[in-house]
């Protein structure tokens, strides 16, 4: 079972980063999440470069989610999008004519811009996959230009929403395979959106299909985790993907705490590929205890299961050299 850690902090104190990774590693994980914002590769490129490479250097396979762009995924800080605000154009129109804050796919300037985007940063930084983060659902009918010119037909416009909305996310994969033939593409939903699970994991060239199983915050009962969890797995295993439940290790305060192990259980029992959690990320009222409690979990996978190796491959396995091999 794969263990991948969200890393949503700075990275311009290497040593503080190294040290990190190194905490990462040592819980069994083969993978970060870094949540990269529009103007990284502008302003502090250097540190992104050093800071991505640290974690390939640590062992770790590098994801990164593409925070906030078009204002069409999530990410840690609630910044809005650059490209969404310098090209109103751009944005969603609901039937009244209003502008919402978010682009709309459908708009060909934006599709070219963030498939740009992918394509410098898969190209020019130390990047293993792309992971959509919560992307926002065909939850507002969109009546732009744009979208009226592909639908001519008003009364069809809902479902050519949601058509769309698979079509840009299956177009989106397919560039980063395109770039980077061995990169693998993730898309992590929120459970109010498992409706559309069976669509979404058809996409030929979607690897990892996740969910944030986060009852917490949604205001939910623990079990639901274990429900959720199952729902994802069995999605994924239709469609030959691999599924990555994530845990809810922030915002919890002493109450939350004590249902980490039993929100945890839940998630094991739902029997995914991977695990994924975050390192000290926000709110919490004891940020140490949540980081141990979740390290003290995650120990609970057994070793054996932490590395995954294809048994039907002919090609034989890279041997480091003895003394090469990175201390877990
Ligand atoms: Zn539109």
């Amino acid at each position: 079972m794969d263990i991948t850690v969200a890393y949503f902090h700075q990275l311009f104190q290497p040593e503080v980063v190294k040290r990190d990774f190194e905490k990462i590693r040592a819980t069994g994980a083969g993978s970060i999440v870094y949540a990269l914002h529009e103007q990284e590769g502008q302003r502090w490129s250097r540190d992104l470069e050093r800071g991505l490479r640290q974690a390939q250097d640590a062992g770790l396979k590098v994801y990164v989610s593409l925070a906030g762009y078009g204002n069409l995924f999530a990410g840690p800080l609630q910044m809005p999008s650059w490209y969404t605000f310098r090209h109103p154009q751009s944005r969603v129109k609901d039937r009244h004519g209003r502008s919402h804050g978010v682009s709309c796919f459908n708009h060909e300037d934006f599709r070219s811009w963030l498939f740009n985007e992918i394509e410098y940063y898969l190209s020019t930084y130390p990047i293993d996959g792309i992971l959509l983060d919560e992307p926002r659902g065909p939850d507002i009918t969109c009546f732009c230009s744009v979208c009226r010119a592909l639908c001519p037909d008003i009364t069809d416009l809902q479902h050519f929403r949601r058509r769309s909305m698979i079509d840009f996310f299956s177009e989106l994969f397919g560039r980063v395979k395109r770039v980077k033939k061995e990169a693998k593409t993730s898309l992590v939903l929120l459970p109010q959106d498992l409706g559309m699970i069976d669509e979404l994991a058809q996409m030929p060239h979607l690897d990892i299909l996740g969910c944030h199983l986060f009852w917490q915050l949604l205001g939910e009962d623990v079990s639901k985790v274990e429900e959720w969890g199952r729902v994802v797995v069995e999605a994924a295993r239709r469609y030959e993907k691999r599924s990555q439940l994530w845990l809810q290790n922030y915002n919890l305060d002493e109450e939350g705490e004590k249902s980490l192990a039993t929100s945890f259980d839940g998630l094991l029992k739902a029997e995914p590929d991977a695990v994924a959690c975050y390192y000290f990320w926000r709110n919490n009222v004891n940020p140490e205890h949540v980081w141990e409690k979740t390290r003290t979990l995650l120990r609970r996978i057994p070793r054996r299961q932490l590395y995954w190796q294809p048994t039907l491959s002919s090609i034989p396995a890279y041997r480091a050299p003895v003394g090469e091999e990175k201390a877990i």
